[in-house]
């Protein structure tokens, strides 16, 4: 439930509701908006009069939370959510498009270095390179782990960009937190819950991104285990799930995007690369994302797709990527991002 303050409710009042509420076994999380603070509180209702806590100072409204995910809910936050990826780049509320680009996996120093290099002077806001890959295949290329995340810190360095990365691994995340700026969960992983939780006791920013068989509302329930452990930094991002249809290596949900700005409060990122699996239509893709309320892109690109050890058929060219850039411009200002 959500126990709305009155607007100039004192801090020993918010203190004395919460003091309570713990008491009674709650997991507290506070809101404190312009115009008025919110307590979440998660636990047994019937642990407590909702009466009594009705009546102490300062309280102006208890309203449940009849959604099975509390914290990630609109219920529980009114106002977009923003998460910082640097001092310099945030994502969320009405801030401008963030575009995060880069190779499906970091191969090489040169490799990493060109392509951070090519899409910063176009204009991404962030770096992508998988250093630790989840492959269908146990045969694939599996990442260059430590390697790739030190040449990631690098290509960091050499743009300012911040970085963002997967973690497959929950005995990983202490190692990824020491280079990455964002950790991403991929597709197949959002109902790891060992992971979300020790993601979720990071702190770091996190792009939680959907699995290619689940539903808004359990990506959403993936989000609360993140959220539950204290990290609100979580960005979801709709990748693409399993349909009929084949032509295309996954349908990129689109409607997904305002579905969960409804719902949620958290930023919403689109993969249009995943969603896809075809480079040509990418570009499509990401101005359709942008047009239909997402807060960032997520891109492949490389500077030779034929030549890449992982999604190279998905893969824009540096060239092709400047051009998405300059058309993204125009949606992005059509409505006002
Ligand atoms: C990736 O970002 O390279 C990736 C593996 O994505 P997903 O988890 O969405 O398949
Ligand atoms: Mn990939």
């Amino acid at each position: 439930m959500i126990i709305i303050m009155k607007s100039g409710a004192t801090e020993e009042q918010i203190g004395g509701v919460t003091e309570k509420l713990k008491k009674h076994g709650f997991g507290i999380h506070l809101s404190k908006g312009v115009e008025r603070t919110v307590i979440g509180a998660i636990g047994d209702k019937s642990a407590i009069e909702l009466e009594t806590l009705a009546m102490l100072p300062g309280v102006s409204e208890i309203v449940p939370i009849r959604k099975p995910y509390k914290l990630v809910s609109r219920e529980f936050k009114q106002e977009d959510s923003v998460v910082k990826l640097n001092d310099k780049v945030s994502v969320g509320a009405k801030l401008p498009i963030c575009v995060m680009a880069g190779p499906c996996s970091v191969e090489s120093r040169e490799q990493m270095i060109e392509i951070a290099r090519a899409v910063k002077s176009s204009g991404a806001n962030a770096l992508r390179g998988g250093a630790f890959k989840p492959r269908t295949s146990p045969y694939s290329f599996q990442g260059l782990g430590e390697e790739g995340l030190k040449i990631l810190a690098e290509a960091r360095k050499e743009t300012g960009l911040p970085v963002v990365t997967e973690v497959v691994d929950p005995r990983d995340v202490p190692l990824i937190v020491k280079y990455a700026d964002v950790l991403q969960i991929g597709a197949r992983n959002m109902q790891n819950f060992v992971l979300l939780r020790e993601v979720g006791k990071t702190g770091k920013p996190v792009l939680l991104k959907r699995g290619p068989a689940s539903t808004v509302e359990e990506l959403l329930m993936s989000a609360e285990y993140i959220l539950s452990e204290g990290n609100r930094n979580v960005m979801l991002c709709e990748r693409g799930i399993r349909t009929i249809e084949n032509y295309t290596r996954n349908t990129l949900d689109l409607s997904a995007v305002p579905v969960i700005k409804k719902l949620s409060h958290l930023p919403v990122v689109v993969d249009p690369s995943h969603g896809t699996g075809r480079w040509d239509l990418v570009t499509s893709m990401a101005l359709a994302a942008v047009a239909a309320g997402c807060d960032g892109l997520i891109i492949e690109v490389h500077s030779h797709p034929d030549e890449a050890l992982s999604d190279g058929p998905q893969s824009l060219k540096p060239d092709t990527f400047a051009e998405l850039m300059s058309k993204l411009k125009l949606v992005a200002q059509a409505v006002s991002r």
